[in-house]
């Protein structure tokens, strides 16, 4: 009999010529580290809907939704055609627009905090304008994150990114610049308020309002109430980076769904319906550090690809959708039922695995044997294993597991990101009972080579 592995190498032969080539040319062979796959990733032809075609021919049921950007699911309509009329009037004139403020206005509308947009390039760029813009609102270097928290990757934010999360030293950059970054772990504001009282020079706290890692160690209203009410008494700039979240979890974002005002949000991703782009929004006091004012510093901000005309297209059409409410609905509806149907399925099995996560962001949870908590039915948005525990929930994880398990998954017709998956409005009824029928032959085929 075969392994998971060769039967995985025989089923994509087309990938794996490419991925040959890929090697020669790309470190890794790929170009983000998230693609990185063994012994080799797959390549993607096209995608309609919830699923993704393969160069091999196969239909896969996708969850990960390009990165989290779509919700309407590949290539809807109304953003294809809207991205072709307005490729036909020109990709890119560089300069101002109608669209821009059409997909300005609609970002207004939609996140309740927004009182001024800037477009950027990416969610990066957005995170880094924000911690930019706060330095020169407080006149303090310095700010507070949370450990797994992931807000891009330029330099100050890598800091407790990733396991091991107490470690400053993140591999090139420079010691003195990780130092403007003080990283707590999450959910407890006793050490948020320590550590301003400690460091008087921080001036902005960030974090993704429903936890790091996108819900890894979900965060729930009371956190970002008390973090509100602390930010306010000692007048820190609150950012929310919504680049996931935003128009996810709710059209107005984790801030809509729990009431909490930012003064800053990062958006990208489902922003720019599913082409390059993010924003800063948030209030004008502080976005008004872009305008030249007399007495004080302007922030500068150029951008070659500000608000291009491409991803304004796309963002509006994308956009327009999200303002029915819709796409967030159905999709937090089949991430509820695929959770719901992993743990039956596993409940069924006997099998000490746990399905977790809230809206449309789904987690498992491999072998919790002797820590297992218990299962939960119906409704499980909420529900934190583990006791929310940063090391359990987003740690060290085993990679020959997560790639068994993808191998496992993409032979059955599905592409499942190992233990995690983001499901969006496309996700029907029978993707859901597939994905779960597919996860339980791959948990029979890993056990039975001894890798789960
Ligand atoms: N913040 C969060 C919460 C993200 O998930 C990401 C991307 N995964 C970013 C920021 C960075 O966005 P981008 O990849 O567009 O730079």
């Amino acid at each position: 009999m075969p392994t998971l592995a060769e039967r995985y190498a025989a089923a994509f032969p087309t990938s794996r010529a490419r991925f040959e080539e890929a090697q020669g040319i790309f470190p890794c062979g790929v170009t983000h580290d998230t693609r990185m796959m063994e012994p080799f990733p797959i390549y993607i032809d096209r995608a309609l809907g919830s699923k993704k075609y393969d160069l091999d021919g196969h239909e896969l049921i996708d969850y990960f939704v390009g990165h989290g950007s779509h919700i309407l699911g590949h290539s809807p309509e109304v953003v294809v055609k809207a991205v072709q009329e307005q490729m036909a009037k020109g990709t890119h004139p560089g300069s101002c627009h109608e669209l821009e403020i059409e997909w300005g206005k609609l970002v207004m509308e939609l996140i309740p905090s927004a009182e001024r947009v800037r477009f950027t390039g990416s969610g990066t760029e957005a995170t880094m304008m924000a911690l930019r813009l706060a330095r020169l609102f407080t006149a303090r270097p310095k700010f507070l994150k949370f450990q797994g928290h992931f807000h891009g990757w330029h330099d100050v934010v890598t800091v407790g990114a990733d396991f091991p999360y107490e470690s400053n030293a993140v591999a090139g950059v420079p010691e003195e610049i990780a130092s403007v970054c003080v990283a707590v772990p999450p959910n407890n504001l006793n050490l948020v308020e320590a550590a301003l009282k400690k460091d008087d020079q921080i001036g902005a706290v960030i974090l993704e309002p429903t936890g790091g890692h996108w819900g890894a160690v979900p965060i729930h209203g009371e956190f970002l109430e008390g973090l509100r009410e602390i930010c306010t008494r000692r007048n820190k700039v609150l950012i929310f980076d919504e680049v996931i979240t935003g128009f996810r979890v709710a059209c107005g974002g984790a801030q809509q769904v729990y009431g909490v005002t930012p003064d800053l949000t990062a958006l990208a991703k489902i922003l720019a319906g599913g082409l390059p782009g993010g924003c800063l929004t948030g209030k004008a006091e502080i976005l008004n550090f872009l305008e030249p004012r007399p007495g004080r510093p302007k922030m500068r901000h150029p951008g070659t690809y500000n608000a291009n005309p491409l991803s304004a297209s796309a963002g509006v059409a994308c956009l327009k959708q999200i303002r029915t409410g819709e796409p967030s609905r159905l999709a937090n509806e089949a991430g509820r039922n695929l959770r719901n149907e992993f743990n039956a399925m596993f409940e069924v099995n006997k099998l000490p695995w746990i399905a977790y996560g809230e809206f449309s962001m789904v987690r498992v949870i491999p072998n919790s044997t002797g820590e297992r908590p218990g299962m939960t039915w119906g409704d499980n948005d909420g529900y934190i294993p583990f006791g929310g525990d940063l090391n359990k929930l987003d740690g060290p994880k085993s990679a020959k597991l997560s790639h068994a398990l993808r191998q496992g998954m993409l032979l059955q017709g599905v592409d499942f990101w190992g233990t995690a998956g983001m499901t969006c409005l496309a996700h029907s009824a029978a993707d859901v009972t597939r994905t779960v029928q597919a996860m339980e032959r791959t948990l029979a085929w890993v056990t039975e080579e001894g890798i789960a």
